[in-house]
């Protein structure tokens, strides 16, 4: 018999994400798969034969800012040109009809962000995610708290030609996390109260190998919640889900919360 939680009555399991009211929609890369947003390990995962690995991190910046604003002047463009799929409008309408529900992304494209924007006033704010590892259209500066939204094309040909802080000067960064380097803690703890609160979590398009994505959806069992994936594929996650469906989120997500 599959493990039904407390917090599920027993006349919702059919329907798990309609009857719940406080939901946390946790996703990974696989939310944006169909919308074409190239993964780091898929066939779009090197550039100029460079791992991301390599990339990604604060020495790498300190060695060389200019190669790694080149690399992400490169990867906005081609987010850029990407939109919102079915299954981010989906998670928007969710959360815009469920107002106890929080969108934690790993995501740095600004997809969930672009979804919540198209519902207009007033559902867009529920709609908001929470972006864990920041994104990739925000910059801030290496020195001061300066930091904002920038959509604007990065000049990467001259070190000269790289952003700069607007306050002080100094070179200004990608605002997204590193390897090695911390999450918001607020943001953090915002995310495992919600998970811990939560009648359900439901984990979409992430391998749930990277921390702390998976801590986050077992905060909701601990909890006494469910968890529902949608992913192609089984992750560590899989056995501890009350569901899984192995299906592609664009596909799934818009039939299973609208
Ligand atoms: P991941 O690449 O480790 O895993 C992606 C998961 O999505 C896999 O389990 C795969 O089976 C699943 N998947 C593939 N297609 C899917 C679909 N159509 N529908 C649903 N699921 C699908 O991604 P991750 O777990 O997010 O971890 C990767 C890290 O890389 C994160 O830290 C993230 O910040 C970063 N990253 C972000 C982006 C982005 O912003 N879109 C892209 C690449 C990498
Ligand atoms: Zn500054």
């Amino acid at each position: 018999m599959q493990y039904l939680p407390d917090k599920i009555r027993p006349d919702a399991r059919h329907n798990i994400i309609r009857a719940a009211s406080r939901i946390v929609v946790l996703t990974g890369a696989g939310v944006s798969a169909e919308s074409g947003v190239p993964t780091f390990r898929g066939d779009g995962g090197l550039w100029k034969s460079c791992r991301a690995e390599d990339l990604a991190t604060p020495e790498a910046f300190a060695r060389d800012p200019r190669l790694v604003w080149e690399w992400y002047a490169w990867r906005r463009e081609i987010v850029a040109r990407c939109s919102a799929n079915a299954a981010h409008h989906a998670i928007a309408k969710l959360a815009a009809t469920h107002p106890e529900t929080l969108i934690v992304t790993q995501n740095v494209d600004g997809l969930h962000s672009e979804a919540a924007a198209a519902l207009g006033e007033p559902g867009s704010a529920p709609a908001m995610p929470l972006e864990l590892h920041g994104s990739l259209f925000v910059i801030r500066c290496t020195r001061c708290a300066w930091r904002r939204p920038h959509r604007e094309p990065i000049d990467a040909t001259l070190h000269d030609t790289l952003p700069r802080c607007e306050s002080c000067g100094a070179l200004a960064r990608p605002a997204v996390v590193w390897f090695g380097e911390l999450l918001n803690q607020t943001e953090l703890e915002r995310a495992f109260d919600a998970a811990r609160a939560a009648d359900v979590c439901l984990v979409v398009g992430t391998s749930a190998v990277v921390q702390p994505a998976a801590s986050i959806a077992l905060a909701t069992l601990e909890g006494g919640g469910a968890i529902v994936e949608v992913n192609p594929t089984e992750t560590p996650l899989s056995p501890h889900a009350l569901v899984s469906l192995r299906d592609r989120a664009a596909l799934a997500l818009p039939d299973m919360l609208l």
